[in-house]
């Protein structure tokens, strides 16, 4: 695969890229740069329906096809994926501005990952019986739901939109798809991949296009019988209106404003390190990133000094870089609202400790997106910058003095995704991961992923899970059978 200077993306639909139904464009713009490099369809109602036809068509073979030949398929995309890593990486980092070394350890390896982990799933994928003494036995079927869309954001790109499509492939479904328009470059790549691989044609079909035009057209179609999204809590509210009535299944993962609690008797070294990048990786453009930083209060001074010598010595720069641990945000819109909420951190009181600006960069970087990591102190528990998602690389900094005010910090949040806790005592650390209001809770690392588990948030961080097994049953519907004997 190549990537030429401009690209063309296309719909690919029933296994052919096409233009869209819609006639209409979008402007691909690399953050890094500031510039136009590529167009992309935005498709509509019209491309939707197209897509639906080509995947009717598709389901009644590949709905019955044998879990091996499935893990055949799926086995070979992540195999392709692998042999593609460089141009996808390259693709990436154009499209999201994030240093090309990050697309290349992440984002691409945990993208046929996640192919090769339910190619094998769906083969070892098993269902229960239930006895009634000598009376009968129960089983239960697990049968793809039909044809589902899947939606998702521009910060882990492909990683992601993989992490959908490939549970809803392995259970037999197929799919009607639709990456991020803010980076919508490697699930074009990914299309050429999967008809490389033999997935046969109307099984994936990609659609490029906004989420009033084409995303909202996939929600509301009366053929697409689940919706997996990923994205804001704002989307995610629109769209459970519209496919909740429709008795669609829906899973939805949504925003955070993950706390990071930092205990005195603490692993320090560990702890500082891992901080650093929960804070700021992928320019704290991931869900799970702690944005708000509680520290007790005895170590509060010097965590803080430590922290902001650390974060100043992140590199801002080119993502082409090697050097470069920070590159750009990933929009013009993002860069605005990213710098939006530091003025109103001020403007509530905030003390900015370190950054707190943009990067002005020379030469093809000159008119990219890039914002310092900003570190902010000296706001209250329930003012908007500690109450709502900024997405950025942004984090705030509040003490404590027990574990109970910890934990009132913590889970005094809209919020549930994620949270890390930092302490040696075992039982401490079991204790406030228990009374966490969090879907996923970290002790002692961060972002250290088994597939197996399961994945998502509470309150409005989302509804469902992913991962493992819980993503199998939601590609699936359960059926049970009552024999009596
Ligand atoms: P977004 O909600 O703006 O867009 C996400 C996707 O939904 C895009 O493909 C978009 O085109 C589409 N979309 C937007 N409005 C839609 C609508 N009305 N109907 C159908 N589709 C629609 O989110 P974003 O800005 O791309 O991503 C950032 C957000 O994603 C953050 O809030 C972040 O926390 C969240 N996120 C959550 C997780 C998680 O696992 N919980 C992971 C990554 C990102």
């Amino acid at each position: 695969m190549n990537l030429t200077n401009f690209q063309y993306i296309q719909n690919y639909i029933g296994g052919e890229f096409t233009e869209p139904l819609s006639k209409q464009y979008i402007d691909n713009i690399n953050p890094a740069t500031g510039e136009k490099y590529g167009q992309i369809p935005n498709s509509n109602a019209e491309d939707v329906d197209a897509a639906v036809k080509a995947a009717q068509k598709a389901f009644p073979s590949w709905s019955v096809s044998s879990a091996e030949s499935r893990f055949k398929i799926l086995n070979r995309i992540a195999e392709l994926i692998d042999e593609n890593l460089d141009v996808l990486a390259l693709a990436e980092t154009t499209d999201n501005g994030k240093p090309l070394s990050l697309s290349k350890r992440v984002d691409i390896p945990r993208a046929s990952s996640n192919f090769r982990f339910f190619a094998t799933s769906i083969m070892h994928f098993s269902t229960e019986s239930h006895m009634m003494e000598d009376k009968a036995i129960n089983y239960t079927m697990r049968q793809p739901i039909g044809i589902v869309g899947c939606i998702s954001p521009w910060n882990l790109p492909l990683y992601l939109f993989s992490w959908k499509i490939a549970p809803a492939l392995a259970a037999g479904n197929c799919v009607i798809a639709k990456p991020s328009e803010v980076t919508p470059l490697t699930s074009f790549l990914l299309a050429k991949i999967c008809k490389e691989a033999g997935l046969p044609d109307g099984v994936l079909n990609i659609l490029h296009g906004d989420g009033p035009s084409c995303g909202s057209a996939i929600v509301a179609h009366p053929s697409i019988k689940a919706i997996s999204f990923t994205g804001s809590t704002r989307a995610g509210q629109h769209i459970a209106s519209v496919a909740a009535p429709m008795f669609k299944k829906l899973s939805l993962e949504l925003g955070g404003k993950n706390p990071n609690i930092i205990f005195a008797d603490c692993d320090w070294g560990k702890m500082m390190k891992t901080t650093v990048q929960s804070s700021f990786a992928n320019q704290g453009q991931i869900c799970l990133c702690g944005s708000r930083i509680l520290v007790e209060k005895s170590i509060y001074e010097r965590f803080k000094s430590e922290f902001v010598e650390h974060v100043k010595k992140l590199i801002v720069g080119d993502p082409m870089d090697a050097n470069s641990k920070q590159g750009a945000v990933v929009s013009k819109l993002h860069y605005d609202k990213i710098l939006n909420c530091i003025e109103l951190a001020k403007q509530e009181g905030g003390t900015i400790l370190v950054g707190g600006n943009t990067v002005k960069l020379e030469g093809r970087c000159a008119k990219g997106y890039f914002v310092e990591p900003t570190i902010i102190e000296g706001l209250g528990a329930n003012c908007r910058t500690n109450m709502e998602e900024i997405f950025g690389p942004v984090v705030t900094l509040q003490s404590f003095d027990t574990e109970e005010e910890a934990l009132a910090l913590a889970n005094c949040s809209d919020y549930g995704l994620a949270s890390t806790v930092w302490t040696q005592d075992i039982s401490k650390a079991n204790r406030v991961a228990m009374k966490l209001n969090a879907g996923i809770v970290w002790i002692n690392c961060w972002l250290l992923r088994d597939l197996r588990t399961p994945f998502g948030g509470v309150k409005n961080s989302g509804v469902g899970r992913e991962g493992g097994w819980d993503a199998l049953r939601f590609f699936t519907e359960a059926k049970n059978v009552c024999v009596e004997l």
